[in-house]
C-alpha cells in the first residue's frame, strides 16, 4: 500500500521531516504508515482499521515501540500493528469466557 505523503496526524516541514501537529519531530525509523490511530469507540482516521492504536499493539511498552525502536504516541498507529487476542475485549466480551 502506498501511504499518503501527509497522513492524518502528521505534518511535514520544509525539509520533508515528519512532525506531530504540536511540532515535535516524528522519529525517522517509524514507517511511512505511521499516523493517527483510532480509539476503541471513536473512528478518528478512516485510513486505519477501527479500534487500532499503538497502545493495544503487542510491540508497545510505555510509549516505546519495540518493533521500530522508537518513541511512539499511544493514539498513533502503523501497518505493522498486531494485537494479543487475549487482550481483546471485543473478541472475548466480558462475561462470556
Ligand atoms: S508496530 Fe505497533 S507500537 Fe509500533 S508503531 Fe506500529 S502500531 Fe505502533
Amino acid at each position: 500500500m502506498k501511504w499518503p505523503y501527509i497522513p492524518k496526524g502528521v505534518l511535514r516541514d520544509e525539509l520533508g521531516n515528519r512532525l506531530y501537529p504540536e511540532g515535535d519531530k516524528i522519529p525517522e525509523n517509524l514507517p511511512a504508515a505511521y499516523q493517527l490511530g483510532n480509539y476503541p469507540d471513536e473512528q478518528e482516521n478512516s485510513m486505519v482499521p477501527p479500534r487500532q492504536n499503538c497502545t493495544s499493539c503487542i510491540f508497545f511498552e510505555n510509549g516505546w515501540c519495540s518493533k521500530f525502536k522508537a518513541e511512539v504516541k499511544a493514539n498513533y498507529w502503523c501497518a505493522k500493528y498486531q494485537y494479543d487476542i487475549n487482550d481483546d475485549p471485543y473478541y472475548f466480551p466480558e462475561g462470556l469466557v
